[in-house]
């Protein structure tokens, strides 16, 4: 694919597949079969003077998301909701969020039977800080539950001063920003506590699982109390000491959610590959978003001079169209090989981003957000497409958008 594409040119299909990862390393499937020999598959069976895997897991991604305390569990949302609970959420309390995120974000707080207030989100896909002014005022001393959504950061600064003023403790749903930083400092480090994701569609695969990390050490503790550690805390990677747990141990349920070795495995496997595919990931992005930027009619998210993303997807919005007109969008890219999820779609289709479609929670007037949403559209980047072929996705959604006029 050349520079010189022209708008308006005919431009050939792409045949990429948009779902299709890249193989786990080798010494990641090699570890896999290690734990698979030993039989020692659950985390706690293990002899008593070595760590587990996930254990070492733990030390190992707490080390590189420089946080105290990392729980390694079953998936990104079980992670929220541990961390609901461990911040002391109760039934019918107010936890406020994002009116744009994936649906296990209201779901996790579903789970606790708390009480979503969904706050608008703004052109730049991230949440609105003059919206949240106000509902942090009507709810000081709430719980926040704040989702990158899509890997867009906030100004930080800005939101945890929000925070502060009001009272309320933010839990970072990080499941797109692993790696990504505002002002320096990693997604996560924040707020009160931090969740992350290993499916397979974020940052290192394991096909399920998650993390929680956080440098309270109470919290931790109640974290991997309720992650269902059979008092066998002590064998953890990255957890307080035994005296913390004191207090906890007997106060928390055990709602299972642990990892495995297996998973642990190849997610320690992977991780020495992590900064590379954050840079990899970045120039994939770099390369659709420049040739979507040849269109003057598409609207891309504008981040702070502050905020470093991770271009693992890239949204844009086609503010001209309206509902007919961005079916046609799909339709027309999905003619010439480019898989585009349109979040406008009035019936969810797959991954359900639209807060009308969650039922469980108390309707919203969210103008602001249904405005943005009904003309935004979002494409996955996976690390098996070159940088060429990224550029000529982005060349193919430019060229689409010269040929459909609005109604
Ligand atoms: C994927 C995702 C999650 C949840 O992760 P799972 O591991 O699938 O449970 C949470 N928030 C957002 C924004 C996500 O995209």
């Amino acid at each position: 694919m050349s520079n010189e594409h022209h708008l308006g040119e005919p431009v050939k299909a792409f045949s990429g597949d948009f779902t299709l990862q890249e193989p786990l390393p080798e010494a990641a499937v090699e570890a896999v079969a290690e734990v698979m020999r030993s039989g020692r598959l659950h985390r706690y069976n293990q002899s008593a003077d070595e760590l587990s895997i996930v254990s070492r897991l733990e030390a190992a991604y707490a080390s590189w998301q420089q946080s105290q305390y990392c729980l390694a569990c079953a998936s990104g949302g079980y992670a929220m909701s541990t961390a609901l609970r461990a911040v002391g959420v109760k039934p019918d309390d107010v936890v406020l969020t994002n009116a744009f995120t994936l649906a296990p974000v209201p779901g996790a707080i579903q789970s606790v039977n708390a009480q979503a207030v969904l706050v608008e989100a703004n052109e730049n896909l991230v949440i609105d800080l003059e919206d949240l002014a106000i509902k942090a005022a009507q709810h000081s001393g709430a719980v926040l539950l704040l989702s990158h959504m899509r890997g867009h950061l906030a100004n930080m600064h800005e939101l945890m001063r929000i925070a502060n003023e009001h009272s309320l403790t933010v839990v970072e749903d990080c499941a797109h920003t692993m790696g990504a930083t505002f002002d320096g400092t990693l997604s996560g480090n924040f707020g009160h506590v931090a969740c992350f994701s290993t499916q397979t569609y974020k940052h290192i695969n394991s096909g399920e699982g998650g993390f929680l990390t956080t440098n309270d050490p109470e919290l931790a503790a109640r974290a991997i109390v309720l992650s269902g550690s059979y008092m066998l805390y002590e064998r953890h990677g990255a957890a307080p000491s035994a005296d913390v747990f004191e207090s906890i141990r007997l106060e928390m349920p055990n709602c299972s959610g642990r990892m495995d070795n297996v998973r642990a495995a190849m997610l320690l496997a992977q991780l020495p590959h992590l900064d590379t595919n954050l840079r990899r990931w970045n120039e994939r992005y770099e390369a659709m978003r420049d040739a979507i930027s040849a269109s003057n009619r598409i609207a891309l998210p504008q981040p702070t001079d502050a905020s470093m993303r991770i271009g693992s997807s890239l949204q844009f919005r086609t503010p001209w169209l309206d509902e007919n007109g961005c079916k046609d969008f799909v339709k027309r890219c999905a003619a010439l090989g480019v898989e585009l999820k349109w979040f406008g779609n009035p019936t969810p289709v797959a991954f359900t981003s639209q807060h009308s479609s969650w039922h469980y929670v108390e309707a919203h007037e969210l103008p602001k957000t249904d405005q943005i949403l009904s003309t935004l559209f979002d494409v996955r980047i996976p690390l098996t497409f070159s940088v060429d072929d990224c550029q000529h996705v982005g060349c193919i959604i430019a060229s689409v958008a010269a040929q459909i006029d609005g109604q």
